[in-house]
């Protein structure tokens, strides 16, 4: 029987030496403590998937709060204890995080809210989770080590592909598991099976009662997955694009912004830019046309970090602005009205625009990126001058001079700044 397989091997070829010999001393201090532990969720089915995962899950059959406070007494580290959820987090020396929970029934008191929580066995803590594929076990305690506990089949679905739901009523005590059910199709190439899905799809108008919080982070954490196109595609199928933003658009204009974008990131990486987290919302914006009210719309739905906000400002500030640089336009002009954009804000506007302009705004970035050799402030004041408000431009001048004209020396550039500033003087 599939739930009898044993994993140890697995576990020695794929996880690293630490993690083998940290999860074989989880099990022995199980065993010591008269606990069963186990390496459960996206570790177990990532294992099997052969993909890189280290976020170690332990579930005990016990108090999990006291297996972690034994942890941390055995080999150092920290240790937080959650009482409201009976859990705890266990800080190695060496800073990994393992999560330890009491095995435990989760249920509802209503649609969307938190679990609340109550101990119990180990079949019953697998049996609420979203799915087959994460809802296997693997025992870590010494009599049993490497024995993947697979009460649900979740093994035979990842086999063959398929996100399934445990129990009928999965989407409707907790709507997020929807869109982790999108997230995973489109991250493993997996799809819902045919009765996962309809139930899917019956629920998704329970989406909008999430907290901010709940519907932010799964937001985030799909539109942070590889292929977002994929993603909204399959939001789209199953509806849900209203019920998280309102939109005019039609799903056309949005699938082209939103492959422009993927393009452009793409791109820069290839070339090494590095594009920050707060990128994901973009994905969001995209989806918006009527710029004024889906600000406040956004603001108001989304639990957004400074980062984020920040971008969504900057994108919504720059189609207001309606700049005017073409095809032909010279970097200086670029530089001119973006030298304060941020890269992502810039990928995201463009990829409103035609695609002649999203490649001259990638080369502009690179352009950017790549100024070697600037004037510095330090290099003005050497120069003569007194620091002023009119530094800041005088810079901005000296990068625009150096993206038109490449092959000019620092000192050249210099030079012109210098004649530059004293026409500036002139006109005050
Ligand atoms: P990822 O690779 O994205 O981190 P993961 O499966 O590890 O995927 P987590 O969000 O870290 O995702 O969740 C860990 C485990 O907790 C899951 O494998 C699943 O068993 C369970 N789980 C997470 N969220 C839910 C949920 N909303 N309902 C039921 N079980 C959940």
């Amino acid at each position: 029987r599939l739930n009898r397989m044993n994993v140890r091997q697995e576990m020695k070829q794929q996880y690293t030496s630490f993690i083998y010999k940290l999860l074989k001393e989880i099990g022995i201090g199980a065993q010591h403590l008269n606990m069963r532990a186990y390496l459960i969720g996206g570790m177990v089915r990532d294992l099997l998937l052969q993909r890189p995962n280290e976020d170690v899950d332990i579930v005990v059959e016990g108090d999990g709060m006291k297996f972690a406070t034994y942890l941390q007494e055995k080999f150092g580290g920290q240790v937080r204890l959650h009482e409201e959820f009976k859990t705890a987090t266990w800080k190695h020396p060496n800073n990994l995080k393992i999560d330890v929970t009491s095995a435990r029934t989760e249920f509802y008191d209503f649609p969307a809210a938190l679990p609340k929580v109550e101990m119990s066995t180990m079949k019953e803590d697998l049996y609420r989770r979203d799915f087959t594929i994460n809802a296997m076990g693997i025992a870590l305690h010494k009599d049993q080590f490497g024995v993947l506990i697979d009460y649900f089949q979740g093994y035979n679905d990842l086999l063959n592909k398929k996100i399934k739901i445990l129990y009928n009523l999965s989407f409707i005590e907790d709507p997020t598991r929807i869109l982790r059910a999108v997230r995973f199709e489109c991250r493993f190439q997996f799809k819902m099976d045919e009765e996962t899905f309809l139930f899917a799809k019956e629920a998704v108008n329970n989406i909008p009662s999430l907290s901010k919080t709940r519907l932010s982070n799964e937001l985030k954490k799909m539109f942070q997955e590889e292929n977002p196109a994929l993603i909204i595609d399959r939001l789209h199928q199953l509806n849900i694009l209203p019920l998280i933003i309102t939109t005019i658009d039609t799903y056309e204009a949005i699938e082209r912004r939103v492959q422009s974008l993927k393009h452009s990131i793409y791109e820069l990486y290839k070339k090494e830019i590095r594009i920050e987290e707060s990128i994901w919302i973009a994905y969001l914006i995209m989806m918006t046309s009527s710029i004024e009210t889906n600000e406040l719309v956004i603001l108001e739905r989304y639990d957004l970090n400074k980062d984020e906000i920040k971008l969504m400002k900057e994108v919504f500030y720059l189609v207001e602005a309606q700049h005017h640089v073409t095809t032909e336009s010279p970097m200086s002009d670029w530089h001119e009205i973006f030298n304060h954009t941020s890269t992502e804000a810039i990928i995201t506007y463009y990829s409103y625009q035609a695609n002649e302009l999203v490649a001259c705004a990638l080369n502009y970035i690179l352009a950017r990126e790549h100024l070697i050799d600037k004037v510095t402030g330090e290099d003005l004041i050497q120069a003569g001058l007194q620091p002023n408000t009119l530094f800041k431009s005088l810079l901005i001048e000296g990068e625009k001079l150096k993206l038109d004209m490449p092959s000019l020396r620092k000192d050249e550039v210099l030079q012109k700044l210098l004649v530059h500033y004293k026409n500036m003087n002139k006109r005050f």
